[in-house]
């Protein structure tokens, strides 16, 4: 592992040096060979028993020099200035041949000066839970923090009862946080604030150090990339849980993947979340929510906008405003392409276009009122013709038998067929189109519960290696994983998830 522990140079107000305790009896349960590759890494040296040693936190590798990460952060709306790694430790900053970072952390391994009351260690559950969400995510396509190893760590720690112990080790291009900012922002320490902004423009904003004001650039890059996030989130019907400040990437990648979950029955309100009673971050608050989170990291930036504080104000308002729009266009660029509604002048008038958003949030209110299954939904819809000929295909019936009520679907569908006439896109074409942003596997909360169970019930990793293989091609048919691609039956059904603090 080459390190070059860039992190570290920000000073010792950023961290605390910590090195991770170690575990009775570590055994590596999964290594992540492709991602290995990507940070140029041996798979031979490392997925073996040294590296249960180096992913438990038993031996620390050569040139790393762990540290837990100071940050604050806005949880359910209410400000906590002291959170900071508790559970986690950077082991440092990888750089690859090709000079690129990322940083490498194990979660899970042991009490840090953040800890407060908690124990610093991770149940089994939620670390697999993490493995596959994250892994699954980035096969999706969304920008994500990737898992590169699991191991148990021999050692049960107290969850409610007696439950084994795991550590997972994550990779992000940073794990700067919308809270990071905060922390040093409220202790009044500009400097710390700039030299952050600094480090994270030249680790992922490069491109903000040729502007007049490069903090401006960063902030509207750190609003872009967040928009973008959230939109594809919405796209996939994944519920993060816990969008707390603390838990927003200043890179925009899906962070902290706690007590979430991707829907199955359509649900504008839907919420996994046990600590979440309110709903604040229910799946269609997300895009709202990630603008309260931005505004907050805006309150940070202030003093690097402008000298002047009204003209400092003026300027993260229009950014944030561009939030707004940015989010609608998002979502409706998402979702039409899920829809099979080109956009393209060439292929469709503007008059054609212009009901697109009313004919999308029909589908989805009809969904809703009749719970269908979001992913089976777009599934047979990618796979449906425009031809009103013949009888009723496959695909059709299997969409109408997902509505309780499919007279409901018959007169969207009508509709929907109608706005197909308009476009110049041939079916078949557009039903590719379709099927390589619609997902036939997505890592349903009940599959995942099936994973937790048989490994820690009874250490049995197959459900869990099975469902991580079928996750890595979403958008491909695989012979004989149907079950993978079904909503859960009555007694499978998930209905809250927990962060498992
Ligand atoms: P989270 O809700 O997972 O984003 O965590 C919020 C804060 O609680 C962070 O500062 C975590 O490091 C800390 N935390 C969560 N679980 C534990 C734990 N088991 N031990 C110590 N700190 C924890
Ligand atoms: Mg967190």
């Amino acid at each position: 592992m080459h390190f070059n522990n860039q992190y570290e140079c920000l000073g010792k107000t950023f961290y605390v040096k910590t090195n991770p305790v170690p575990v009775a009896n570590p055994t590596l349960i999964k290594f992540n060979d492709e991602l290995a590759k990507t940070l140029g890494l041996s798979s031979i040296d490392l997925n073996s028993t040294d590296g249960a040693a180096i992913f438990s936190g038993n031996y620390i590798p050569d040139g790393a020099d762990p540290l837990a990460m100071a940050y604050a952060g806005h949880q359910f709306g209410g400000f906590n200035p002291q959170l900071g790694d508790g559970r986690a430790i950077l082991l440092g900053d990888i750089e690859t041949p090709d000079n690129k970072f990322y940083a490498m952390q194990l979660k899970g391994s042991g009490r840090t000066a953040f800890s407060r009351s908690g124990d610093g260690r991770a149940a089994l559950g939620p670390v697999i839970r993490e493995y596959l969400l994250s892994e699954a995510m980035f096969k999706l396509g969304v920008p994500t923090t990737r898992a590169l190893a699991v191991v148990t760590t021999g050692e049960d720690v107290v969850r409610g009862g007696l439950v084994p112990g795991g550590i997972i080790t994550r990779i992000a291009t940073s794990f700067v946080r919308v809270g990071t900012f905060q922390y040093f922002s409220a202790q009044g320490d500009a400097d710390a604030v700039k030299k952050l902004a600094d480090f994270v423009i030249e680790r992922n904003y490069p491109q903000a150090c040729e502007a007049e004001n490069p903090y401006i650039v960063f902030f509207q890059s750190v609003v872009d990339a967040q928009v973008a996030l959230i939109a594809q989130w919405m796209t996939l019907g994944f519920i993060h849980g816990v969008m707390n400040t603390d838990n927003m990437s200043i890179a925009g990648e899906t962070i902290d993947y706690g007590p979430c979950a991707f829907m199955d029955a359509f649900d504008h309100d839907q919420v996994f979340s046990s600590i979440d009673r309110r709903g604040r971050y229910a799946y269609s608050n997300q895009p709202s929510i990630g603008l309260w989170d931005l505004t907050r990291l805006a309150e940070t930036l202030l003093p690097l906008l402008a000298d002047d504080t009204d003209a400092a104000t003026d300027i993260a308002k229009e950014v944030l405003q561009s939030y707004v729009e940015s989010s609608h266009k998002h979502w409706l660029t998402g979702m039409r392409a899920k829809c099979g509604l080109s956009a393209d002048p060439k292929l469709v008038s503007a008059t054609a276009m212009e009901n697109d958003k009313t004919l999308i949030e029909e589908l989805f209110d009809t969904m809703a009122d009749n719970a269908v299954d979001f992913t089976l939904m777009f599934f047979h819809l990618s796979r449906l013709s425009n031809n009103k000929q013949t009888q009723a295909s496959e695909h059709e019936n299997a969409c109408r038998d997902l509505f309780a009520k499919p007279e409901q679907f018959d007169e969207w569908l009508v509709k929907w067929r109608k706005r197909l006439d308009e476009q110049t896109l041939s079916d078949d074409n557009r039903q590719a189109a379709m099927q390589a942003v619609n997902p036939i596997y997505i890592p349903r909360n009940h599959q995942i519960e099936a994973a937790i169970r048989a490994a820690e019930d009874r250490n049995d990793f197959s459900v869990f290696h099975e469902l991580h293989d079928v996750l890595q091609n979403p958008y491909v048919i695989q012979e004989g994983k149907d079950k993978f691609m079904l909503p859960p039956k009555p007694d499978e059904v998930v209905v809250e998830t927990f962060c498992g603090t």
